[in-house]
């Protein structure tokens, strides 16, 4: 049931999307099955080019035009996201393979997560380096970060939207895109809606999914981690990311910072942890950073806050990520740091 002009009753049971969406993120369930290649596709004269600018330019495009990139009621018609930021990632980029003792062991490589979607279509598997990664950042709207700025203790109506439908629309139009990719017989994959995505507690490092768009957005050359553990670009850290794989060479365009944590000041040596401030449940120290599972639980104390308020099946806070130095952008004092 998709409520247009006013509120669900009882989105404990009737917000489907919000509950399947939770599935999803946990469990890897429920997601539509994989779009098929096209492998006997031959390409025509007035095929596009799929090249970096054709990316670039695909997903500018999806966020500024798509239907779905829009809140619903009572804020229907807003936009969730602004204008993206793009990045690439070579398929055979070491920090890639890096990444199995950085985050563990369980984090799929591109080449790893490739081989599943063509064994899934009867074709070779692909070589690390004939993939590559595409990520994108989608900055929340000025109005939903004001509105999760103004408040203390659980997210705003428009931030828990943006939790939910932001999640919906990236799933939405990246799936777009991967269809016109297999359908032009380009292997390609999102890995975030295969049934290999499943969040777990993992002894290294918590809680954790075998695919972080954000250690894709660092590889790409986005931005960096702070304090927080959000990730901070050109366009702040109050954002939703995205990414996925595709059976093509496309060129990095970003340098990446050696620092992982270039564009956090606290981390920077200059006194900040205004995100710890902000944090309702001391989840931030300036010892140990963000502690996981003290943020975890209060999160999940958020999806009965949502639905009795904002009567949809979402989880969320941001809080440390607006109200911050590095809310909308690289704190001032670092962006001599961002090239
Ligand atoms: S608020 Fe300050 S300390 Fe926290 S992540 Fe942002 S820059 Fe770093
Ligand atoms: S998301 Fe919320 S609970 Fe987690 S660290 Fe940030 S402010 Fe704290």
């Amino acid at each position: 049931m998709k409520k247009k002009d006013g509120y669900r009753k009882y989105s404990f049971l009737t917000d489907i999307r919000g509950i399947k969406n939770a599935i999803g993120e946990m469990r890897g369930w429920g997601y539509q099955k994989q779009p098929k290649l096209n492998a006997n596709y031959i390409r025509s004269h007035d095929d596009p080019v799929l090249n970096e600018d054709w990316f670039i330019n695909t997903i500018k495009e999806k966020i500024a035009t798509h239907p779905a990139n829009t809140m619903e009621y009572p804020f229907a018609g807003e936009k969730i996201f602004d204008e993206p930021l793009i990045g690439f990632v070579r398929g055979d980029d070491p920090i890639l393979q890096q990444y199995k003792s950085i985050i563990g062991p369980h984090h799929f490589t591109p080449k790893e997560i490739m081989r599943w979607q063509a064994e899934n279509n009867g074709v070779p598997a692909p070589k690390a380096q004939d993939l590559s990664v595409v990520s994108y950042i989608m900055p929340i709207s000025r109005i939903t970060k004001d509105d999760n700025a103004a408040i203390k203790e659980w997210p705003s109506e428009r931030w828990a939207q943006t939790r939910l439908l932001g999640e919906i629309f990236s799933q939405t139009f990246v799936r777009e895109i991967v269809t016109s990719l297999m359908g032009r017989g380009v292997l390609a994959i999102s890995p975030d809606v295969t049934p290999m995505f499943n969040k777990k507690r993992y002894p290294q490092v918590g809680w954790a999914s075998p695919w972080s768009h954000r250690h894709m957005a660092y590889a790409a050359g986005l931005g960096t981690f702070g304090m927080h553990d959000f990730f901070i670009t050109e366009k702040g850290c109050a954002h939703r990311t995205g990414s996925f794989v595709v059976n093509l060479k496309l060129a990095p365009n970003r340098k990446r910072p050696d620092d992982i944590h270039a564009y956090c000041l606290q981390y920077q040596g200059k006194q900040c942890l205004q995100c710890a401030k902000r944090c309702p449940a001391n989840a931030i120290t300036a010892e140990k950073a963000h502690n996981k599972e003290t943020c975890y639980q209060r999160v999940a104390k958020s999806l009965m806050y949502c639905n009795k308020n904002y009567h949809i099946f979402i989880y969320g806070c941001g809080l440390c990520a607006t109200g911050v130095p590095c809310e909308s952008e690289i704190p001032k004092p670092l962006q001599k740091n961002s090239g």
